[in-house]
């Protein structure tokens, strides 16, 4: 392909997103096809010789669009939210051109600069404490990881090297082996699977507490646990906070938490996957209370700020904690606005070597909308999720199990947790929408999100009158 040809199907592509994206709601939600159906569609080999675009391009319809999940369908109710935006395609158009890897600044000026001011900007925006800043002076910063997993991973490997450093001061003939083994990490039972994966990739030990009856971990729980470890030679030595966990978007109670990691000595992370997009807007940080004692703070932009996948920012009090723990050789490196000396180098903030400029799209996406296009997005969203609930009130056979927070709405029919797995079953078999389910006190609930960013009131009804005709047929069938 030529730079003519580039130039003539770039543009054919770009028409397709965009018809994609706005005609979106005319697509069923979920494909029809079965497992294997792709591999019946192509060869079994690569093409010898190249095709032309028209061929490939034709085949964008036939073999793959039958086999997507439109997760920016207003009928998404699933999961979290996955953002996109125009704004952020053509940062990653940009970023796709340059590829370049900018795993040390020298690498990618550009790139490492870049992602110091937009962690920055976000840090604002969210009413971070200003140590998180790269513009404060001190050990903190921020680096934009792929994704919140990888993320509490980083943090559990920089606390885990702590952990260890601190032990042997205190017993110098000590194994870094036998110190691992003695090394617990906490987080609730409520928190994303990832938590327990980050232990188990770090090889310590990770235990689940038991939360509230809001969903909530709080500080009588971790120190009851910290009691009960230490009582049996274990080091406790880090803590992962949910602030909007996956089943309920319920928050850890930060406080509380951070009161007890400091006492302890504790590294307290919090994993904000989903919810800290809703801290751009002031009426919703009470729900970050404390946060100026964590010692990291997670949140996807890609699941909710509109800026595609992948970003996860993330950001540390201490960044040289990370960057030594996995480069023993690593100098402590500061920014330094004034001599322009001393970029980070991000590499050593992530498994791999290389990574792609991902602070293009965030910076397109933060200057088109601004703050407060932003926060408007946001306030919509919470605002349908809200109208739902209502519609959800209106109807004595379904009932709210937890109130609505943020974009998420948990309901259920009133009837057997496995009568409800089995309407839910019944409406993603229509097709007609997408939702999944949440354990609640031992029972499946229906989970709803106001998810896509096309979303509208209309949506909602919409979507709501599905359920409810299903609901109403599945009852029927229940009762003859
Ligand atoms: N943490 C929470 C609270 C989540 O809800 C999710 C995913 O939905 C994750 C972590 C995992 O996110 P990622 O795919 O960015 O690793």
């Amino acid at each position: 392909m030529d730079a003519d040809e580039f130039r003539r199907a770039g543009r054919e592509m770009i028409d397709y997103v965009a018809d994609y994206l706005e005609n979106i709601r005319d697509r069923q939600v979920t494909p029809s096809v079965q497992q294997g159906y792709l591999r019946k569609l192509v060869p079994e080999k690569a093409p010898q010789t190249g095709e032309a675009w028209e061929d490939v391009f034709a085949d964008v319809e036939r073999v793959i669009m039958p086999g997507v999940t439109h997760w920016h369908s207003p009928r998404f109710h699933s999961y979290f939210p996955s953002a996109t935006s125009y704004p952020a395609i053509l940062g990653d158009i940009l970023s796709d051109a340059i590829s370049g890897l900018g795993f040390s600044w020298t690498s990618n000026p550009a790139s490492t600069e870049l992602e110091t001011v937009v962690m920055d900007w976000l840090a604002h925006m969210l009413g971070l404490p200003e140590h998180f800043l790269f513009s404060f002076k001190g050990p903190g910063g921020g680096v934009i990881e792929g994704s919140a997993s990888e993320a509490s991973l980083m943090t559990i490997l920089g606390a885990k090297a702590k952990a260890i450093r601190e032990t042997k001061a205190k017993h110098p003939d000590w194994t870094d082996g036998q110190i691992t083994d003695k090394l617990i990490a906490y987080y609730s039972e409520q928190a994303h699977s990832s938590a327990q994966r980050a232990t188990t990739l770090a090889h310590v030990t990770g235990r689940g507490l038991p939360t509230d009856e809001e969903q909530s971990l709080r500080g009588s729980s971790l120190a009851q646990a910290i009691e009960e470890d230490r009582a049996a030679g274990l080091i406790p030595f880090y803590v992962l906070a949910t602030s909007g966990t996956t089943p309920h978007c319920a928050f850890d109670n930060l406080t509380e938490l951070g009161a007890i990691c400091q006492a302890e000595e504790l590294w307290l992370h919090v994993d904000a996957a989903y919810a800290g997009s809703a801290f751009i807007c002031p009426e919703f940080r009470h729900w970050m209370a404390g946060v100026e004692c964590v010692d990291s703070f997670n949140f996807n932009p890609h699941k909710w700020l509109l800026v595609n996948f992948d970003c996860s920012a993330l950001w540390l009090k201490d960044m040289s904690l990370i960057s030594q723990a996995l480069d023993y050789n690593c100098p402590i490196i500061r920014p330094n606005p004034d001599s322009g000396e001393a970029m980070p180098d991000f590499r050593h903030y992530q498994v791999a070597l290389g990574r792609r400029c991902r602070s293009m799209k965030v910076w397109f996406v933060l200057r088109m909308y601004g703050v407060e296009g932003l926060q408007k997005y946001i306030r919509t969203q919470v605002g349908l999720a809200k109208e739902f609930e209502k519609l959800v009130q209106l109807d004595d056979r379904f009932e709210m199990m937890v109130p609505v927070r943020l974009g998420l709405a948990c309901f259920r029919l009133k009837a057997s947790g496995e009568a409800n797995m089995r309407l839910m079953k019944r409406i993603n078999d229509s097709k007609r929408l997408f939702l999944t389910h949440a354990m609640l006190n031992g029972q499946a609930i229906f989970r709803f999100t106001a998810g896509a960013s096309r979303t509208n009131s209309a949506d909602i009804h919409h979507s709501w009158k599905i359920i409810q005709e299903e609901a109403t047929d599945f009852l029927k069938g229940e009762s003859d």
